[in-house]
């Protein structure tokens, strides 16, 4: 199957309708319809704000059978899987969002310094940057959404909404549920690959990538150098440790299904699995045993677990680094073969893993299983740490006091013990990375520095002049004296500031009337 980007069903290959793709050189001008529509929003109340998005998310559940039809014709994934894994939780996901923004939004009263006097106030306020371009891949094409447009929209920006070629129907979808509640003009719309993408700089006030690290390399140098604020959130190598002390049934199915959820297209997948050897005969059987039992949506009739691949690179990439780990020793217990007329792969588990394999070191993004036998926790923290990525990681112990402290270890964003991802798409909570994960951050308060540039307003209504106001002269010298004293803490010098101020006072407005 070697079809244009998103014009077939990756479950069968059926044709989909075709989508009209935008001219790249027509994106600039719709982000000055963005720029233009944007000043109207922001002046809304936050309350209104919040209301129309609590409205979008409440019009995606209702019509969710609607968007799950289109999600699942791009994707090849069930309709059940596309409303479990991107509807079902954004009732939620949007109280969250609001929760967080009314933190992130409210403005910052400043107390004053030791050498500041009455009569002045300084505020920090978060001013909505305009027009936020917003990049999008097509593993969770709604999800991937919501975590930037949320804030970008809470925060009173306009946004320019670029889905991925391969998803571009359910976005469009998106777009056109969001402009039902926020002014039209606010939530345009871009249509395309890779070259629409970079049309959206210069142009845009900030942006938020979320893709490869080979794309987001590319945008983080351009709007480096063309100073737009950028959030670029990338792939992911995550590491899960399977201590001999685990929760056993628990951490089978954890492992299993953080492993192959969404046939292992997330970018906090578990990709490589380090077990102690004191149980890995038993830990690796039961999950090989468990795996094999997870249906793939081209061979299932009814309901199935997992969904196709996206496209045929994505295969290809699967296919490669299995064959490169069975090359190199790893054994293959479960899976390993392509199914079905589409891009459906079976759940694979490969035993033996080492860290020569492409399979531990490059993002896989497939349903495959990578376990590694391990002397210890040392040797697992040792090799989870040595990675080009750092999203997620995990420790999985019924010693949960030992598990925080190794999960502690784990050079990630994300660390967790006992479960894998669960914070994905909590805005209650930062979503982000080290290395090649890139620098952005998703979600929680931590990332409106993309959506909102902060303002310091200073009001003074003193009527006289401040104290170290031209002219330099000896009252100044003991005005400064004393101030500093004062800072430093010194006993009584306070007493002697005020009527050195007003002496001050005196000589700057004679030394200005002069
Ligand atoms: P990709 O980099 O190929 O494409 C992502 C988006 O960028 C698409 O919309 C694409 O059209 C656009 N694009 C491509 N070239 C561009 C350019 N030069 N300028 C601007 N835009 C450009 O990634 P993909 O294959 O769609 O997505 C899979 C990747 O996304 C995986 O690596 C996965 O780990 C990562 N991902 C990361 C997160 C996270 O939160 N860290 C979440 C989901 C996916």
């Amino acid at each position: 199957m070697d079809a244009a980007p998103g014009s077939t069903n990756p479950r069968d290959g059926s044709p989909l309708e075709p989508v009209t793709w935008t001219p790249a050189a027509e994106v600039a001008a719709t982000i000055v319809a963005a720029r233009d529509a944007q000043p109207a929003w922001a002046a809304r109340p936050q309350r209104e704000r919040n209301d129309a998005l609590r409205a979008v998310a409440r019009e995606i559940l209702e019509r969710r059978a609607e968007i799950a039809a289109i999600m699942s014709s791009e994707t090849g994934r069930t309709p059940t899987d596309c409303i479990a894994s991107e509807m079902v939780f954004v009732m939620d996901n949007i109280e969250g969002a609001i929760r967080v923004a009314e933190k992130a939004l409210a403005t910052e009263k400043v107390r004053l310094s030791a050498l500041d006097f009455p009569g002045k106030k300084i505020v920090v306020e978060a001013v909505p940057r305009g027009v936020i371009g917003i990049i999008a891949p097509w593993n969770y094409p709604l999800a991937n959404f919501y975590k930037s447009l949320w804030p970008a929209l809470l925060a009173g920006n306009a946004v320019v909404m670029k889905p991925s070629e391969f998803t571009p129907r359910t976005g469009a979808w998106l777009a056109e549920a969001v402009r039902k509640y926020v002014p039209s003009g606010c939530v345009q719309l871009v249509q395309g690959a890779g070259d629409v993408g970079a049309a959206l700089m210069p142009g845009v006030d900030g942006l938020v990538f979320t893709g490869s690290l080979a794309t987001g390399r590319k945008i983080a140098e351009r709007a480096g150098g063309l100073l737009v604020p950028c959030s670029v959130e990338l792939g992911g190598k995550d590491a899960a440790i399977v201590l001999a002390d685990c929760n056993f049934d628990r951490t089978v199915a954890g492992i299993v299904h953080w492993s192959l959820h969404n046939a292992g297209q997330d970018c906090a997948s578990v990709e490589r699995v380090y077990v102690e050897n004191a149980i890995a005969d038993k830990f690796i059987a039961a999950v090989a045993k468990t795996a094999a039992k997870v249906r793939t949506a081209t061979e299932a009739t009814g309901h199935a677990e997992m969904g196709p691949l996206q496209t045929p690179a994505q295969v290809a990439i699967v296919e490669a680094h299995i064959a490169d780990a069975v090359a190199k020793g790893a054994k293959l217990l479960v899976g390993g073969q392509r199914t079905g007329t589409g891009l459906g792969f079976q759940a694979t588990v490969l035993d033996g893993c080492t860290a020569e394999m492409r399979v531990m070191r490059e993002e896989t993004f497939g349903p495959v299983v990578a376990i590694q036998r391990v002397a210890d926790a040392e040797e697992a923290i040792r090799l989870a740490n040595d990675s080009d990525y750092g999203l997620c990681g995990s420790v999985w112990t019924t010693d949960t006091t030992k598990g925080e402290a190794l999960a502690r270890r784990l050079n990630v964003g994300v660390a967790m013990v006992n479960n894998h991802a669960f914070t994905g798409t909590m805005h209650e909570t930062p979503w982000s990375g080290v290395r090649g994960t890139g620098h952005g951050v998703a979600m929680s308060a931590h990332a409106y520095g993309v959506f909102v540039r902060r303002r310091t307003l200073l009001v003074d209504k003193n009527s006289g002049p401040d104290a170290w106001w031209f002219p330099a002269d000896a009252n100044l010298d003991a005005f400064m004296d004393a101030a500093s004293k004062k800072a430093l803490g010194a006993l009584g010098a306070i007493f002697t500031l005020l009527p050195l101020l007003m002496r001050r006072a005196s000589t700057i407005k004679k030394f200005a009337s002069e």
